[in-house]
């Protein structure tokens, strides 16, 4: 389950996917990409280019209605629901515009629930929770909650869950998105250095800019990469 390790980190074959309509909403049409161990991507185009619909069929968040998704060499189409919830917290961890933090809960406390259901005792959470937080700069802010930090903070926490379970594959979905310049700057340096590290990671905007200054641009338009 824990897949091939010279398998490409993530390949979708002639992938579509139709959300209920007359006639049908084609959010996805004829997609084939491959993205290999250690890439770092940006998916770049307009709103409604179906990006969203791309990182949650890549993230089997979401299933495609035609196609096949193979991740780290395992076709998540073979796969049960169960099957494919566990292949899913061991290989991607996710990165959302809007942080999706617990606002009550400590920093420490958000990422090690990152950790819930990998069957790790509380005290092995919160030890790899707080690496994770020293790792994105936030050491100093852990017993903090995210409703008294700035966003950028809260972006680093929400980072912070989604690298403790160290993952092979990190996907973000517009995470400056929510961000004012210098914050979005300084995670996108982040993101620059998590990457740096080894990790794949795939990003989604809609800034032409940022998309440019990433290694690979892989474009949409209407449901299709250009
Ligand atoms: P983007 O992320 O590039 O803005 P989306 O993936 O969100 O694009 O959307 C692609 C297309 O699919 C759009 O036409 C959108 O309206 C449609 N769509 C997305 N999600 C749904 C849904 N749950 N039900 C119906 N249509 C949807």
């Amino acid at each position: 389950m824990t897949g091939s390790t010279d398998a490409p980190a993530l390949e979708l074959l002639h992938v579509g996917k139709q959300y209920p309509g007359v006639p049908p909403i084609v959010a996805l049409d004829d997609v084939s990409v491959t993205i290999e161990r250690g890439e770092l991507a940006a998916i770049v185009g307009p709103s409604g280019s179906g990006k969203s619909t791309l990182l949650h069929v890549i993230g089997t968040l979401d299933r495609p209605t035609s196609g096949t998704l193979t991740l780290a060499g395992v076709e998540a189409s073979k796969l049960g629901d169960r099957q494919l919830s566990a292949v899913r917290s061991q290989l991607i961890g996710f990165v959302f515009q809007q942080f999706f933090l617990l606002e009550g809960m400590s920093a420490l406390d958000n990422v090690a629930n990152g950790l819930l259901y990998r069957g790790v005792g509380v005290r092995e959470r919160r030890r790899a929770a707080s690496e994770a937080l020293e790792r994105v700069g936030l050491g100093h802010r852990m017993t903090h909650v995210p409703a008294h930090m700035s966003g950028g903070e809260r972006q680093r926490v929400a980072i912070a869950r989604a690298i403790v379970n160290r993952p092979s594959i990190v996907l973000a979905d517009e995470p400056t998105g929510n961000l004012d310049s210098k914050s979005g700057a300084s995670v996108l340096e982040l993101i620059r250095e998590l990457h740096a590290e080894g990790r794949t990671i795939v990003v989604i905007t809609h800034d032409r800019e940022l998309a440019a200054s990433l290694p690979r641009q892989i474009s949409m338009r209407d449901g299709r990469i250009e």
